[in-house]
């Protein structure tokens, strides 16, 4: 099996955090990306930030001036789901939330190509589940990719029970085309990195309602003596505690309430307050 042909057309359904990254990834391996959301000026956001990147990529020499301009043309808004049709491979990156994706991927079936492949970057709902109501499910695959997009190399290629092995081969092959190393898993909840991520969060809540340390201290903590990249607060900070409690919620109901997964009462309220970390200014630490 071989990545999808480079003159394919990706598109990128949701045009947040995940998406734009998805797109300035999949631009700069040379694919011509549709972005969509269903906010237009999230869509023009992320491609006025991409373009940024690519520019700062090419003053620190990762890419020549040639090479930025180029990806940044073959990125295209899409102004309606229909204009993405013509796509080879979507990307799904909207809101984790298994109704509103399964109500995306029914529209998305209706309008693409028998041979389009449908991918969701779901961080922990079963693909089995997101794919169940299509008429064709084995085309439906998980392509999960971690925060930020173009940082991290590792993407987890996730088959439903239905899915086909060629579309995870694909799916897989062109993961590397886009430099990245993917790894096949299965639909388990949370699969591999955010189930064995939940407890590191609930830890840190755990300290926290202690009062163990404040976020700051179990962060640096972690950090500088645990060998950790980030504490689980900034982490959490970047991920968008909206993001992070519907995974756990997820994962939570998906392992019939364990207890190891229970969801924190102090996320809510920061979901509650709109204190979603970076992406709103503020959560445990303040941004912008
Ligand atoms: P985000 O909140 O930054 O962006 C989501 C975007 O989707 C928003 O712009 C919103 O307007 C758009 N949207 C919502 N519903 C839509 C719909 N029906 N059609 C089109 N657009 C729609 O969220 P994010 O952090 O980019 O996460 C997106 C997905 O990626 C989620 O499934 C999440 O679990 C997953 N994910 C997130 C991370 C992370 O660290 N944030 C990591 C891996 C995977």
């Amino acid at each position: 099996m071989a990545a999808l042909d480079n003159n394919s057309i990706v598109a990128v359904i949701g045009s947040g955090a995940m998406g734009a990254g998805i797109a300035q990834v999949a631009a700069a391996a040379g694919y011509r990306v549709k972005l969509y959301d269903t906010h237009a000026e999230a869509v023009s956001k992320a491609i006025q930030d991409i373009g940024k990147m690519y520019v700062k990529l090419a003053e620190k020499g990762r890419m020549t001036a040639q090479e930025a301009q180029e990806a940044s043309a073959r990125l295209q808004a899409a102004s309606s789901l229909q204009d993405v049709s013509d796509a080879s491979l979507v990307v799904e990156a909207i809101v984790e939330n298994l109704d509103v994706k399964r109500g995306l991927f029914a529209d998305l079936e209706a309008l693409v190509g028998d041979d389009c492949i449908l991918a969701t970057n779901t961080s922990s709902i079963s693909v089995t589940a997101i794919a169940a109501k299509l008429r064709r499910p084995e085309r439906l695959v998980g392509m999960h990719f971690f925060n930020p997009v173009p940082l991290m190399a590792l993407v987890e290629v996730i088959s439903g029970l239905a899915t086909s092995d060629e579309v995870a081969a694909t799916v897989y092959d062109t993961s590397i085309a886009w430099g990245k190393q993917p790894v096949h898993a299965k639909s388990t909840p949370g699969f591999i990195v955010n189930r064995v991520a939940r407890p590191f969060y609930a830890e840190g809540w755990r300290l926290l309602s202690e009062q163990a340390g404040d976020a700051a201290t179990i962060d640096a903590v972690l950090r500088e003596a645990g060998g950790f990249r980030m504490g689980p607060f900034e982490l959490m900070d970047l991920i968008g505690h909206d993001v992070n409690f519907s995974v756990t919620q997820s994962v939570f109901g998906a392992y019939f309430n364990d207890p190891r997964f229970t969801p924190s009462v102090l996320q809510q309220e920061m979901v509650n307050a709109g204190f979603l970390g970076r992406k709103s200014g503020r959560g445990f630490y303040r941004y912008g």
